[in-house]
C-alpha cells in the first residue's frame, strides 16, 4: 500500500521534471527522503487533537503565501525496555521558541504547553516510535507583507519516519556533492532560526543532488567554508580531531551538540572551526547529524573518496553511542529522554 502510494507520488515528480530518468537509481535515491507520510490518527491544532483529514487550513494562511513560520523535527524512538521516549524535546521546542522570538512571532504557547501538546499527540497516536513535526505558522486574516493581526497558531503532527538517508546510508554512508547553492547570509535571513522558508535553499540543493544521483548536497556558506547539508550539520575528522563548522553560519543542531557531547566523554578533540571543502576530500572521516538523519556516515564528497570510503571508528563510535542513548540504553544519558 505504501509502496503503491509512493510510486504514484514519483510518477508525480517525473511529470513535472521530465529530464529525469526514472532510473533504478534515482528510484532508490529519491525514496530515502521523499516518501509518502503513513496517515496517523490525530493531530493536534491550537490546543485541539483533530482527525489526521480533518487537520486543514484556509488556502489563505499567510505562511503558506511568504513563508514566515517556523517548525522542528523530532524524534520519538522505542527504547529497549519497549517504552517509547521523545529525544531532547525540550531543547527542541526551547528551538522553536527562539525561532519564533528571531522572527518576531508572538507564540501564543510557552515552552510547557507546547511540550504537553508533543507528548499528547504521540500518545493518542498510540505509536511506539514517530517523527514529530510541531508547526508555529501564521494564520489567514490579513494579506500583504506585514500583516500583524494575523492569529499565530501551532500544529503538532506525528507520524511513522523510517532512516532519512536510507538504511543503507546509515550502514555505508552517503555520496555527497558540493552544491551549486550557497548556505544563505546570515542577514538575509537568520541561521537560529528553523523557518520555514529557509528550506527553499535546502529544497533546491535537496533536489539538485538527487537529481545529479548523489544522496545529499553538502552547501558552502557565502564565503565559501563548508556549512552544512540541506537538513544536516557535518562533521570531519582528521589525526584523530573532530572538527565541526562554527554555529555562526549554520542551524544550532540538536544532534550536533549530542555527537560533540558524546565525542569529549570520550575525550576526543572536537573543535567548531570552520574548513574548507577540500579539507573534507582529505579528510579520515566525515559524517552529518539531525534528527532525521541521525548519524550518517559520509563515504564521498565530489567523488572523492573519504579515508577508507568506508564509515571509520570515530563516526562508528559516534552512532553506537547515539544509538544507545536514544534507545535508552545509557543511563548518564537518561536527561535526553522523555519518556512517553
Ligand atoms: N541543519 C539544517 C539546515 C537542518 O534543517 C537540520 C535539521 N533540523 C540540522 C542542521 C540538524 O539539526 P537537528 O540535529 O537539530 O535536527
Amino acid at each position: 500500500m505504501a509502496a503503491a502510494v509512493f510510486r504514484s507520488g514519483l510518477c508525480r515528480i517525473f511529470r513535472h521534471r521530465p529530464s529525469l530518468g526514472a532510473t533504478a537509481l534515482t528510484f532508490e535515491r529519491a525514496r530515502y527522503t521523499s516518501r509518502a507520510v503513513e496517515k496517523a490518527q490525530f493531530i493536534w491544532m491550537d490546543g485541539q487533537l483533530v482527525p489526521w483529514d480533518e487537520a486543514n487550513v484556509h488556502v489563505l494562511t499567510h505562511t503558506l503565501h511568504y513563508g514566515l513560520g517556523a517548525f522542528e523535527g523530532i524524534r520519538c524512538y522505542e527504547c529497549s525496555d519497549g517504552r517509547s521516549a521523545i529525544f531532547r524535546l525540550k531543547d527542541h521546542i526551547v528551538r522553536l521558541n527562539n525561532s519564533a522570538r528571531i522572527l518576531g512571532l508572538q507564540c501564543p504557547y510557552d515552552v510547557p504547553t507546547m511540550i504537553d501538546a508533543c507528548i499528547e499527540t504521540v500518545k493518542a497516536n498510540q505509536l511506539k516510535e514517530c517523527y514529530i513535526r510541531p508547526l508555529l505558522y501564521v494564520g489567514a486574516g490579513e494579506m500583504g507583507l506585514a500583516a500583524t493581526a494575523n492569529p499565530i497558531r501551532l500544529s503538532v503532527a506525528v507520524w511513522p519516519w523510517g532512516a532519512y538517508l536510507g538504511d543503507a546510508g546509515l550502514d555505508n554512508g552517503i555520496r555527497v556533492r558540493t552544491s551549486s547553492y550557497q548556505r544563505f547570509h546570515i542577514n538575509s535571513l537568520m541561521t537560529k532560526a528553523k523557518a520555514v522558508g529557509h528550506y527553499i535553499n535546502s529544497i533546491l540543493a535537496s533536489i539538485e543532488a538527487r537529481d545529479a544521483g548523489y544522496d545529499e548536497s553538502l552547501m558552502l556558506d557565502v564565503d565559501g567554508y563548508a556549512a552544512e547539508g540541506c537538513g544536516e550539520n557535518l562533521f570531519i575528522i582528521r589525526d584523530g580531531r573532530v572538527k565541526t563548522p562554527p554555529i555562526a553560519t549554520v542551524l544550532e543542531g540538536i544532534t550536533r551538540s549530542s555527537a560533540i557531547e558524546i565525542l569529549r566523554a570520550k575525550d576526543v578533540e572536537v573543535v567548531e572551526e570552520r574548513f574548507t571543502r577540500d579539507e573534507v576530500y582529505i579528510a579520515d572521516e566525515a559524517f552529518f547529524t539531525g534528527t532525521a538523519a541521525e548519524v550518517t556516515p559520509i563515504s564521498s564528497l565530489d567523488n572523492r573518496t573519504i579515508g577508507s570510503g568506508k564509515p571509520g571508528p570515530i563516526t562508528r563510535s559516534v552512532q553506537d553511542e547515539y544509538f544507545a542513548a536514544i534507545k535508552g540504553e545509557r543511563p548518564d544519558r537518561s536527561d535526553w529522554l522523555t519518556y512517553i
